[in-house]
């Protein structure tokens, strides 16, 4: 698959994919999101228009984190009770995803691990359970659920707007655990806070 030479189904404009791993594009111009599938892309008929708040991060700012470069090229949008949150994908040197979370102005970054043990569902974990994932005790903290509010970019992810996420929060090894529960899949995250200190961007 040519990454650079894709077009949007939907309304003709260009598609770039900036990384061989992606899933999911949203075009720019009709913001169709759009499933990359083989050496295609697959309209969903989904858009979501999205607020923009303030943020150092924006698709195709490049910057640093901890000194590595990286490239900002997508975000996803979950919504919950209490507002929402979003999630930057970030394509690092040699192919590498980093994805970081962005709330209110606190910033975690996070890897997803494939869950390698029969796992209890979403509905009968509460907070206080304590639960084994791949050999790791996690005390449960936070049980909830939220909704993809919308995307932009490219992402490594299958996150389509309208999808509900269940997920957990705990804590086990002296690390934070992030259980996500999809129709169809079950990730596990773990994610370190960063400052905002811990990142520098190319002025544009
Ligand atoms: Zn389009």
């Amino acid at each position: 698959m040519d990454l650079n030479n894709l077009v949007c189904p939907s309304c003709g404009a260009p598609v770039k994919l900036k990384n061989r791993f992606v899933q999911v594009a949203v075009c720019e111009y009709c913001e169709q999101t759009l499933v990359v599938q083989d050496d295609k892309l697959d309209p969903t008929g989904k858009t979501a228009k999205m607020t923009e708040y303030p943020t150092p991060f924006k698709i195709g700012r490049f910057g640093q984190l901890k000194g590595k470069d990286f490239e900002v090229i997508g975000m996803v949008r979950y919504e919950y009770e209490e507002g929402f949150w979003d999630e930057w994908c970030l394509n690092m040197a040699g192919e590498k995803l980093m994805w970081i979370e962005e709330d209110e102005g606190l910033f975690r970054s996070f890897e997803r691990i494939r869950i390698k043990s029969a796992i209890q569902p979403w509905d009968e974990v509460y907070p206080g359970s304590l639960i084994t994932i791949n050999n790791i005790e996690i005390f449960i903290t936070e049980k909830n659920s939220a909704k993809i509010l919308g995307a932009v970019g490219n992402l490594t992810v299958k996150r389509i707007p309208g999808t509900t996420l269940k997920y957990l929060d705990g804590t086990g090894d002296e690390k934070q655990f992030t259980i996500e529960f999809y129709e169809n899949s079950i990730n596990l995250k773990t994610g370190d806070d960063l400052n905002r200190s811990d990142f520098t961007f190319k002025e544009e």
